[in-house]
């Protein structure tokens, strides 16, 4: 291929013809851009009634033998006028319009042949290393990608013959790097004169950047962007001014039929008559955003900025610094919800479109990079892509100031009543203000101390019925257990699960077997199957000493290790980790699902996987964007999360739990549990809205085989079907209306639920009797609830554990007799609590001062442990008085107020 220009073309294509002879006495200077973009003109082709705008010519074929067109994959007069017009504009002597950008590559791409060397970009669109890869793995062809924005780097692969291609993006997306396309087009024409440079201009458009003017062989632009302006089409345009490239290239659209469709044209003529007002208030609106977070510190990518590197060449070879602009946070998590938080930023992939737009690259357009190639080419996986639109420009920088406050990125600084850029460490976990601890921990990322509680669980009705297909209704009871986690900065993880047979440990956290688990990324899932070699790896490694001995403690630090060698692999902070529990350990309320909570929310808060909501800035300080803010729930993405992990933490736990108690931990509430395999929906389904009710819950301390219980059923189940089966019926129809009330009884009001729940549970009492599932010690305290005065309903629940008894207790009654039947109970050997049932899920301390009752708790609340110079132990703390050391020393009784005491808990 010679590299002949035929400059003659090229010259004529700004040459629009004059409403006016030229006269040598006033000559006429050469239209501007932005008139030639408006002025679809086409001297050869004059329309025959002189429509002012390109007729539609929507037909497949035209009659006649040797006329200009005959077939609509070969020419089409709309796309002529089209093809005119983008040459025009692209200082070309040929254009050809295409489906869609990427058809534009691959019809470029189609000029090379087995054993061509191809030089391209190192960080390219994500669709345009996709088909270079395919490229090399089918066609034969080798690729190397290297650092165009460094002509240096370059040249040395520029091989005089095998060098077929040269394939370049300045600035490119999202990163808006600079390459010089004109240094890089001289060097390869001198280095190997018959490779053609390539570049894809749809960064810029034909009216920031002419890159035909600058030695480039071909370019082409994705015109599903700029070039149409209204994300309404696809199209790929392709210029060039070779004829030889030219007949190639016609050649193969005519061959391949990737030509763009009359209608597509048609919109694309019109999008291109506007691309010069568009372009100049999106850039003059992209400097403007782009030097707001530059003023905020983010660090941002954009070639308006007077520190961007390459800015001089920039200028040197377009006109502009366009629309496109990326910025980054230093968090991912934090991009996301900053990405979530906008409204007039529409979150889209692509750009160039009249609406402005935000979007995550490495999860978006570039998701198709391998994280590692990603993490190779420095594309930053916080990275934030805003394609500026037309929208008012105060409008679009307000949106994106609300986003940034809404995601905890900017905090309003009272002292200089402006936002100001919260640091990137803290931002990360939305904290917003001051951290609940104090002293230094500069251990990767681990700053708190987390306090997390989650409720247990009882079975309100259709336990054992359940194994047979019926409803089961599952309710949080709140009895907690509690989890803290506290910064060593020693190089030890700790823990101690006062309540779980005072298990007591310490590691060295390298010592742990880190290899044998690949690592998880940031946002990935774990897969459904637990990870054998790992649970091996514990089992043989830091649980060694305790052998095979599967009692409780060691499962529940097997479920605790594996999580933690999961989830902050990229950081594996120092620290201890304590867990109490106010409810039985071992009785069937669900303790190890709220253990696993427990572990699953601090270790996610700890690796920063989840995140807390912002609060509110000072009113005082008078700003207008106040009317977002307040929310204090745990928001719902974070609370999946946490019970995700938790079932993790359940299977390791009970090997296949089937997800109730878990989701019960963290939702709180309510729900419906069907198993499937019985023709009927299985699932859950939440019960909300009823409110806590309060239930005295008695533990008859009597070990109870769940299996042999429930095999027990089974069988009589086989000798007597008609009898079991109607006792299940009966079940389920409690089950049924149990559920109605619960729903219900916002309208129907509390005295009816309660009522109907007391008639209920005495009767699903009655049918575990008949099933054989009750003993001794539940029959007392049923009869001794049910007796005068007390007059109250009880029935045994769950399907085993430790056989514990749920009486419902009356909002009226009264407190001396609740004194005397609590004695009476614990005179007969066993432990009753008096609790509430269906109440909050997943509780989360407030990490934030407004929220801390500051007169509770002991300052400063917790102290590095070991103090490492004797002057830092003298400043340090009373260990007595630590968080830490009151959470594992405070009586059962006085645990839950103590917690709830020290600040605003923050509930699911
Ligand atoms: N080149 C760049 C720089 C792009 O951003 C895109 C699409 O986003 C393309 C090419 C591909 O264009 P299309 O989606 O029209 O096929």
């Amino acid at each position: 291929m010679s590299p002949t220009i035929d400059t003659k073309a090229a010259a004529v294509h700004h040459d629009l013809p004059t409403p006016d002879p030229e006269t040598p006495m006033r000559p006429r200077q050469p239209y501007k851009l932005s008139t030639l973009c408006v002025a679809v003109e086409n001297p050869s082709m004059k329309d025959q009634y002189g429509s002012s705008s390109v007729p539609i010519y929507q037909s497949a074929t035209f009659k006649g033998v040797g006329n200009e067109y005959d077939y609509s994959r070969s020419g089409n007069p709309t796309r002529s006028h089209l093809e005119h017009h983008i040459a025009k504009i692209s200082s070309a002597a040929r254009a050809f319009a295409v489906s869609s950008g990427m058809a534009a590559l691959d019809v470029i791409l189609r000029l090379l042949r087995p054993g061509d060397e191809i030089i391209a970009g190192d960080d390219l669109y994500g669709g345009t290393n996709r088909l270079l890869t395919f490229i090399r793995t089918h066609v034969g062809v080798t690729v190397h990608h290297v650092d165009t924005t460094n002509p240096d780097a370059v040249i040395p692969f520029i091989h005089p013959t095998k060098t077929a291609m040269v394939l370049l993006e300045s600035p490119t997306n999202p990163l808006l790097k600079i390459a010089d396309l004109a240094l890089i087009s001289k060097e390869v024409k001198e280095r190997a004169p018959n490779a053609i440079v390539v570049v894809d201009n749809t960064m810029m458009s034909p009216y920031l950047q002419r890159p035909l003017e600058h030695g480039a062989d071909i370019v082409y632009d994705s015109a599903t962007k700029y070039l149409s302006g209204h994300h309404d089409l696809m199209a790929g345009m392709i210029t060039c001014n070779r004829d030889d490239i030219a007949k190639q290239i016609a050649f193969t659209i005519n061959s391949v039929g990737n030509a763009l469709t009359p209608i597509d044209c048609f919109l694309l003529l019109r999008g291109v008559k506007t691309m010069a007002v568009r372009m100049d208030r999106q850039q003059a609106t992209s400097q403007l955003v782009a030097t707001y977070l530059h003023s905020l510190g983010f660090k941002v990518h954009y070639p308006g900025l007077p520190d961007h590197p390459g800015r001089e060449i920039h200028q040197r070879i377009s006109d502009g610094s366009g629309a496109v602009l990326s910025f980054e946070t230093s968090d991912k998590e934090l991009s996301e919800k900053i990405v979530g938080s906008t409204r007039l930023w529409g979150i889209s992939v692509s750009f160039g479109c009249v609406n402005s737009l935000i979007s995550m690259p490495c999860v978006m357009s570039h998701a198709s990079i391998d994280p590692a190639t990603r993490a190779a080419r420095g594309l930053p996986e916080d990275l934030i892509r805003l394609c500026v639109g037309i929208e008012d420009s105060s409008d679009l920088l307000d949106d994106l100031e609300h986003a940034l406050v809404d995601a905890g990125a900017i905090v309003l600084s009272a002292q200089q009543n402006k936002y100001v850029r919260v640091p990137p460490g803290h931002a990360a976990l939305n904290k917003a203000v001051e951290q609940l601890s104090i002293g230094s921990s500069s251990i990767k990322g681990v700053e708190h101390e987390w306090f997390v509680s989650a409720p247990g669980k009882v079975i309100l009705f259709g336990e054992h019925a359940v194994v047979h297909g019926v409803t089961a209704i599952a309710a949080s009871v709140d009895l907690r257990c509690y989890g803290l986690t506290t910064p060593r900065n020693d190089g030890k993880l700790s823990a101690h699960f006062v309540d779980i047979d005072n298990f007591q440990a310490e590691w060295d956290v390298e010592s742990l077997p880190w290899g044998a688990s690949a690592p998880l990324g940031q946002s990935e899932m774990h897969p459904e199957d637990l990870d054998q070699q790992l649970i091996e790896a514990i089992h043989a490694g830091p649980l060694r000493e305790l052998g095979s001995n599967q009692n409780r403690a060691s499962n529940a630090a097997l479920a605790f290790l594996y999580m933690y060698i999961k989830l902050t692999s990229a950081h594996r902070p120092s620290v201890h980790f304590g867990v109490r529990a106010t409810l039985p350990v071992g009785a069937g309320l669900g303790s190890s699902a709220s253990f696993s909570t427990c572990a699953s929310t601090a270790l996610l808060l700890l690796s920063q996987r989840i995140s807390l909501p912002s609060i509110p800035p000072p009113i005082s300080a008078g700003h207008p964007h106040l009317s977002h803010h307040g929310r204090h729930a745990l928001e719902r993405y974070s609370a999946e999360e946490a019970n995700r992990w938790a079932f993790i933490g359940e299977k390791i736990l009970h090997g296949n739990p089937s997800g109730v108690d878990n989701s019960v931990a963290v939702f709180g509430g309510a729900l419906t549990y069907n198993r499937p395999g019985f023709g009927k929906p299985s699932g859950m389904e939440s019960i909300q809205g009823f409110g806590s009710l309060r239930f005295l819950l008695t533990n008859s301390k009597i070990p109870r085989d769940t299996k042999k219980l429930v095999a027990g059923v089974g069988l009589m189940k086989q000798e007597q079907p008609e009898v079991v089966g109607s006792i299940l019926d009966a079940i389920e129809n409690i089950s049924a209306q149990a559920k109605r009330s619960l729903a219900d009884s916002t309208e129907f009001g509390r005295d009816n639920l309660l009522r109907d729940l007391s008639v209920m549970i005495s009767e699903n009492h009655r049918h575990l009797v008949s099933l054989g599932v009750s003993h001794p010690s539940l029959e007392i305290i049923r009869e001794k609830t049910a007796a005068v005065p007390y007059n109250l309903s009880t029935k045994l629940t769950g399907a085993g554990g430790g056989g514990c008894a749920v009486t419902l207790i009356p909002d009226d009654f009264n407190d001396a007799s609740m004194k005397d039947l609590l004695s009476e109970l614990i005179g007969c050997g066993f432990d009753p609590y008096l609790t509430s049932v269906g109440g909050s899920g997943l509780g989360i301390l407030s990490p934030y001062p407004e929220h801390r009752n500051l007169n509770a708790v002991v300052i400063p609340p917790w102290q590095v442990t070991p103090p490492e110079t004797p002057d830092e132990a003298a400043n340090s703390p009373d260990p007595k008085n630590s968080i830490q050391t009151l959470f594992e020393t405070k009586s059962l009784s006085e645990l839950t107020g103590w917690a709830n005491g020290l600040g605003k808990w923050l509930y699911v």
